[in-house]
């Protein structure tokens, strides 16, 4: 942001106010939002802050000075609020909540109130669950209730009396006796059960009729679209509810605090919500934010936060308002899983079987608790069905703390000229001619040079499930390819210690120790590379011979053969004893193996036809590598430890999982499904399809879907790829 002009700033202030005011006709007026609350409160905030940093490009109308609310005019007749309905400030995380409470803490002290504990009054809060539904105001007249109104845009709503005498919760006359106007305020909301029920019917009521069906997008939405029917008949069939937190004239009723009125509005025979807490320490209102995050799930409608109120009405009027919201309340928001940021590049990684894949690289975000730059976006197709172009306003999601994943783009934002992106017609790494695979989806470099598939291969060849050697990272790989050393997989076991040891790491140290001042004067003058040195030397010599001993059907894994994962290698090693045999293999020997079909039967033979590939062979068993199947190998390909036992014993790897049972969803990147599952079953676990509370554990990749939602409503732990490798490559239960 920093780095726009004024100019710059007013320009995409004003596009962000156009697109705001937009969605919030859809969300208000039209209960039909396009995009999810994240995203808008994302949009929002972008605004919010350009306006905090340029204050001049402020203007009345902006959707940041005003509530957010419609008045659609025709159905409903207008009601001006003899008191104005207030939005609420958001606090978008713990800080923002503590700096609301410092400040609140500070105004409360020159008033001369202090905490508890202190001199003078006490500060107290009430906490309560902010109920994401419509603001509600209903007005009694001796006890009677004559009127019910929305909030609308905060000084006139809509008179909304008949439908809302639908709603059964809502007392038509107060069981505390009371003389003249009272007007109640409080949300009202649709449970899940009733909103899962309606679009049920409004689906098979379309389906009836043919006509494509009206869904409502969320809970709320349904809400304050089922109050605002012709038909009260209709409003009446929703199966509404409410509860009640406020009165708009604190005078009216003998309570001195929110707690007092809690409990007076429960008496007159309102629904209050029973999850509310007076907290007199800072500590306790977190306490509460926090418990409400882990009960959400588990709650019967959707709320959205934890309004957190000043108790005392007296230093509530005290403390008063901004043209928005009170001083004296917060809401603190429930950390989004969703964000909006703006799509710098697309730059496309070459992947160790030559595949191209297309990476997004945006402005950094923190979603979902961790600030993400990059994702995957999979492939052309996706990139085209998604629509995202360079410079646009993407929406980025993070499910379940998972894998970061771009939604889309806000098209309305789209900066003029941005073009469709396209996969280059040449590898960036090495320049070959990039070739459209048979299936229509991946693209490919074919070079057995391409340099970034050489790294991609030299790194598969070190990871944990194929020859395991630790200490070789890609940046010493890549020095090592560098250096001319390591050409091939074969390269890694004619290194010597010494030759290790004089590697330069690409970091550089200053000769003598010196001042700071010295070195900015000096710059790079007394600078020398830092080698690798001994000890690590000798650690990596002696991870790459151990690998020596690691079984067939890892290193035919770790070869990298196209379509040969860890099970097919292993199931491969099973049939075939040894490469020797394998080379002799023709594809219809292949395809008698079960589980080898003719796509897998065919890059394997012209994997070992290729005579690049059979030198690399020769030279690896003239290594020392273990080239053959060793006598009764049970062992899973890539179990780690379980399987070099097993191969060398004969055993059937440990059964280090038993009793635990795991459900793969999404797409995984380095192994396909039925291959982990097949290793988790070889350690002893139960691979299912479906999550329930049994499940142990939920792997959840790019695209997980109602699995992922499941395991979350469930508090079932949730796996990322990296987690199952670790799980894959060393039979560990999980942490
Ligand atoms: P808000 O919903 O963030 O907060 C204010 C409201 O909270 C109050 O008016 C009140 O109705 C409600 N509330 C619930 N429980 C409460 C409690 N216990 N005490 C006090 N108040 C309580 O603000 P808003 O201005 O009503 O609406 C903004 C919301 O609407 C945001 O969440 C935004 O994401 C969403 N929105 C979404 C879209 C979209 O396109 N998806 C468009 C516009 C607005």
């Amino acid at each position: 942001m920093d780095t726009l002009s004024l100019e710059e700033a007013r320009a995409r202030a004003q596009q962000l106010r156009e697109e705001i005011d937009y969605h919030s006709y859809r969300y208000y007026a039209l209960d039909e939002p396009e995009i999810s609350d994240a995203a808008f409160d994302s949009l929002m905030r972008e605004l919010q802050a350009l306006e905090r940093r340029w204050p001049e490009i402020v203007i009345p109308t902006s959707p940041t000075q005003r509530v957010g609310g419609f008045v659609l005019g025709e159905a409903f007749e207008p009601v001006t609020h003899a008191q104005r309905m207030y939005s609420l400030d958001n606090a978008m995380d713990l800080d923002e909540l503590d700096a609301w409470l410092a400040r609140t803490r500070q105004a409360a002290a020159e008033l001369g109130v202090g905490s508890a504990g202190g001199e003078g009054a006490e500060l107290a809060y009430v906490c309560e669950l902010k109920i994401d539904g419509s603001s509600l105001a209903l007005t009694y007249r001796d006890g009677e209730l004559i009127r019910v109104a929305t909030r609308g845009d905060g000084t006139t709503g809509e008179n909304v009396t008949a439908n809302a005498r639908t709603v059964r919760d809502i007392p038509l006359r107060l069981r505390t006796a009371l003389s003249g106007e009272l007007e109640v305020r409080g949300e009202i909301y649709m449970p899940h059960a009733s909103f899962e029920r309606l679009n049920e019917a409004m689906h098979a009521e379309a389906e009836q009729s043919g006509k494509a069906p009206r869904l409502f997008a969320n809970p709320r939405n349904a809400a304050a679209g089922s109050l605002r029917q012709k038909d009260p008949r209709v409003t009446a069939s929703r199966d509404l509810a409410t509860f009640m937190y406020a009165l708009a004239d604190n005078g009216a009723v003998p309570v001195q605090s929110q707690w007092e009125l809690l409990e007076w509005l429960h008496g007159a025979g309102f629904h209050v919500n029973p999850t509310i807490a007076r907290c007199s320490t800072e500590q306790e209102v977190h306490d509460f934010c926090v418990r409400a995050i882990e009960q959400r799930s588990a709650l019967a409608y959707d709320i959205d936060g934890v309004v957190v109120k000043v108790d005392s009405f007296a230093l509530q009027r005290a403390l008063g308002f901004t043209a928005k919201a009170p001083r004296w309340a917060i809401a603190f928001k429930f950390p989004p899983e969703e964000k909006t940021t703006v799509l710098r590049s697309i730059v496309v990684q070459v992947g160790r079987t030559g595949v191209l894949t297309p990476v997004a690289e945006f402005d950094p975000v923190l979603v979902a608790g961790s600030t993400v730059a990059r994702a995957t976006l999979h492939n052309l197709d996706e990139v085209r069905r998604k629509d995202v172009r360079v410079g646009d306003t993407i929406i980025i999601r993070k499910a379940g703390d998972v894998i970061p994943e771009v939604l889309g783009a806000i098209g309305s934002l789209r900066p003029a000229g941005a073009e469709l992106w396209d996969m280059p017609g040449e590898c960036p790494s090495c320049g070959s001619p990039v070739f459209r695979d048979e299936d229509g989806v991946a693209y490919r470099c074919n070079s057995a040079e391409c340099p970034a598939q050489r790294l991609e291969r030299l790194s598969h060849w070190v990871s944990r499930g194929a020859l395991d050697i630790d200490g070789l990272g890609p940046k010493i790989i890549e020095k090592l390819v560098e250096s001319g050393l390591v050409t091939d997989v074969a390269g890694f076991y004619r290194l010597s210690a010494a030759q290790l040891a004089a590697l330069e790491t690409g970091e550089e140290k200053y000769v003598r120790a010196m001042p700071p001042e010295r070195r900015e004067l000096l710059g790079d003058w007394e600078k020398e590379p830092v080698l690798l040195g001994e000890t690590v030397a000798a650690k990596i010599y002696e991870q790459i011979q151990a690998s020596k001993t690691r079984p067939f059907a890892r290193v035919l894994f770790g070869l990298g053969v196209r379509n040969v994962g860890k099970t097919v290698a292993d199931t491969i090693c099973r049939a075939f004893p040894s490469a020797d045999a394998l080379t002799a293999a023709t594809e219809e020997d292949l395809t008698q193996i079960e589980g080898v079909g003719p796509v897998i039967a065919r890059t394997v033979v012209q994997f070992f036809a290729t005579p690049d590939n059979r030198r690399l062979v020769e030279d690896l068993k003239a290594a020392g590598l273990t080239l053959e199947r060793r006598v009764g190998v049970a062992g899973v390909a890539g179990v780690g430890a379980a399987s070099a036992d097993g191969a060398a014993t004969g055993e059937e790897p440990p059964q280090t999982l038993a009793g635990l049972t795991f459900v793969l969803t999404g797409s995984l990147e380095r192994h396909t499904r039925d291959e982990a599952e097949e290793i988790l079953r070889s350690l002893g676990a139960k691979a299912s399809g479906s999550v329930s509370a049994k499940t142990s554990y939920v792997v959840a990749g790019p695209g997980a879907g109602s699995k992922l939602t499941k395991a979350q409503q469930l508090g079932v732990p949730i796996l990322d790829e990296a987690a199952l490798d670790h799980i894959l490559a060393t039979g560990e239960p999980p942490a």
